[in-house]
């Protein structure tokens, strides 16, 4: 679909079954178009990318560059494919650059340490490994190739009629990046403002000591663009950035102010935190218990990162006990 003219996007499913796609954007220039985003690495995917070029009569060979705003699955897993069938070059941040080898090829190292920071976090010994091991399956759906062009903060790319600038928005990833086109005040958001979904945003051993605040002061540099029209990585286009933001912000006061009311109680870890409040809200709440592996693995890491918010406000402290992080309200 043209959405605007010159700007095409293509949703790309997700493989084997699952709900959702990955919207990419083919950006038409007079130097040659730019691919934001891939999607997973998967012969249905493929196809799909094949034939949603066909419908908006665009070719591969016209693709001189594919721009990928994160390297999870759903936006990098297919990159290097879809370079081999463009003869493109694949940019990312630094920073994502940094994880693909720890994250797609050699991951022991790193499913350790997340082993580590789970259990530190109060996960019980008989769920730790689902838990540690819970988006192993996806690596399948990733081919982990090193990009030709690795991105930093400010850095502009221009394909003759469109320039934009790279803004690096970590939080939901920690090289997470962000394409503003400032003449027309268009966001290319990746997964950093989506519609109606809240990204996830967890504590993990790469994100750094304070993602979720991260994430806010990333979310309030976009805000203050004065963007008229943002083209995210899933769901539909948008208009309204400043209401967007307003809701996330409100999202997360809500969270702290449930996670601090468990706390009430006394002390205790982020496992316990999350075991105790509501999840996806979006469905009417479900209890911790009731989730699948792969949702009680993002739902303890995004209750660590809220409590490290917390406590970088003042509002929560953290002592160890033989290892385990206990948290208490201050207020
Ligand atoms: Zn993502
Ligand atoms: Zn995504």
């Amino acid at each position: 679909m043209e959405i605007v003219s010159g700007v095409h996007q293509i949703r790309l499913p997700f493989p084997q079954g699952m709900s959702g796609y990955t919207n990419v954007y083919v950006i038409e220039g007079s130097n040659g178009n730019i691919l934001i985003d891939s999607g997973w690495d998967d012969s249905e995917v493929i196809w799909a990318f094949r034939e949603g070029l066909r419908e908006e009569r665009l070719k591969f060979q016209d693709i001189n560059w594919i721009v990928i705003t994160h390297i999870h699955p759903d936006h990098y897993g297919l990159a290097s494919k879809l370079k081999e069938l463009c003869g493109a070059e694949v940019a990312v941040h630094r920073t994502e650059v940094g994880l693909i080898n720890s994250r797609y090829k050699d991951f022991d190292g790193l499913l350790k340490d997340m082993g580590d920071m789970l259990s530190s976090n109060g996960v019980p010994q008989a769920e730790l490994t689902e838990l540690k091991q819970a988006s192993l399956w996806m690596k399948q759906f990733v081919s982990p190739d090193l990009p030709d062009i690795m991105l930093d903060d400010g850095d502009r790319i221009s394909n003759g009629s469109f320039g934009f600038e790279v803004l690096r928005t970590p939080g939901h990833s920690p090289g997470h990046i962000c394409l503003y086109e400032a003449r027309k005040r268009w966001l290319f958001s990746g997964d950093h403002v989506l519609f109606n979904v809240t990204p996830h945003v967890g504590f993990h051993p790469q994100s750094g000591d304070n993602p979720l605040k991260d994430y806010i002061d990333s979310l309030i540099m976009v805000d203050r663009l004065g963007v008229n029209f943002v083209f995210p990585g899933h769901g539909p286009v948008f208009n309204s950035l400043k209401l967007r933001a307003a809701e996330i912000f409100y999202h997360h006061e809500a969270r702290k102010e449930a996670i601090l009311k468990v706390l009430n109680d006394g002390l205790k870890t982020a496992y316990q935190v999350a075991a105790e409040i509501p999840w996806k809200l979006e469905q009417g709440g479900v209890a911790f218990g009731d989730l699948e592996a792969w949702d009680r693995r993002l739902a303890v890491p995004e209750t660590i990162a809220h409590l490290k918010l917390l406590s970088s406000e003042g509002k929560v402290g953290e002592i160890d006990k033989d290892g385990v992080s206990l948290y208490l309200a201050k207020e």
